[in-house]
């Protein structure tokens, strides 16, 4: 992790690093080539920060594959269904068939739609744990292979160990580097989190509503790159002093940062993970797990290391009880909500 790295053997000072940064500043307000690091997690969010195109696939995971099915669980307007059906057809995660008639097209998921599975496993974990509000969480795991209730983790592919971001290193891969920004969604500047909790309660969706907004995700992602200190961000991530205050206030207000003076006159703060920011790790590294797997052309940015066995891994969602590398076709689930209220379709085979 090359960050961490420096930051070990350099104290960074403040006043050079807030003097490029209004450089950085200008650019970012210009408009003009921002370059962000090569990121398999980012490239995971860019598809399933799509609210739409998350509730979507979020639902195929429940076993819709009708346009109808789709529309009647999400409430989505036609134009917008068949638009994101259009998108993700051709990012190849899903692939229309036609059983039986031509009239009564089905979207199933591709391999490469199924295995975004861990991820949201990983997503609705951290959901239960932390945003569920006290209540029990929407929806409870039977891992068909150990018929056990099931609260999978984000263990270590090679020893089976959980991970955290304190047992794993980092360094940079065959596809580190970086790349012109885009522009549209990637600079936007308010965060609605509310555009993911369309349709049944979903502790993914309140997983996203904290990190799906793209300059969210990455103050987080600095964060596990040990950079806490607001010019540092600033100037790392190029962005805009008022995108990152508000972004910084969001992740301190829902519990991910905390915030801690390092310096007086002038007051200065570093933005420091909470118990639940760290927590973001599994998530994160099993998203990267996807983007390297799917969209890096065998090139992954990042290569990690676990502290624990020494070894190189990939995140890998198991069974907690079996210890299992979970997959959608082998879950079942129990519902702490009535989906027809929703208009979604209840769980497949549900065991009640
Ligand atoms: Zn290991
Ligand atoms: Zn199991």
């Amino acid at each position: 992790m090359p960050a961490t790295a420096k930051l070990q053997t350099r104290k960074p000072s403040a006043l050079p690093a807030a003097k490029a940064s209004k450089a950085q500043v200008c650019k970012a307000e210009a408009g003009s080539a921002r370059r962000e690091r090569n990121c398999s997690v980012a490239r995971t969010l860019d598809i399933v920060s799509d609210a739409w195109a998350f509730l979507i696939i979020r639902e195929a995971f429940f076993g819709t594959q009708t346009f109808e099915a789709f529309r009647t669980a999400l409430g989505i307007p036609r134009a917008t269904l068949t638009d994101r059906l259009r998108k993700l057809t051709q990012l190849a995660i899903f692939r229309q068939v036609a059983p039986g008639s031509a009239l009564r097209k089905e979207y199933r998921l591709t391999k490469m739609g199924f295995d975004l599975y861990p991820s949201f496993i990983a997503l609705m974990q951290f959901g239960d744990r932390w945003l569920a509000g006290g209540k029990p969480a929407p929806l409870t795991l039977v891992h068909m292979s150990c018929s056990c209730d099931s609260h999978p983790i984000v263990a270590c592919s090679h020893c089976g160990e959980r991970l955290t971001a304190r047992n794993a290193r980092y360094r940079d891969g065959p596809g580190a580097g970086r790349h012109p920004a885009k522009a549209g969604r990637n600079t936007r500047r308010a965060s609605d989190g509310s555009r993911f909790s369309f349709g049944r309660p979903s502790s993914v969706s309140r997983a996203l509503e904290i990190i799906g907004d793209k300059w969210s995700f990455m103050v987080v992602r600095e964060g596990f790159f040990g950079n806490r200190r607001y010019d540092k961000i600033l100037t790392e991530l190029e962005i805009a002093p008022n995108i990152l205050t508000d972004r910084l206030n969001r992740l301190v207000a829902s519990g991910v940062f905390y915030r801690r003076q390092y310096q007086s006159s002038p007051d200065r703060y570093e933005y420091l993970l909470t118990d639940m920011g760290h927590d973001l790790y599994g998530p994160f590294i099993t998203m990267l797990r996807w983007g390297d797997r799917w969209l890096s052309k065998g090139k992954p940015p990042l290569l990690l290391t676990h502290l624990t066995c020494g070894r190189d891994f990939h995140a890998s969602v198991n069974c907690d009880r079996c210890k299992q590398p979970i997959v959608a076709t082998d879950m079942r689930y129990k519902l702490t909500y009535d989906p027809k209220a929703f208009g979604a379709l209840g769980p497949r085979s549900v065991d009640s």
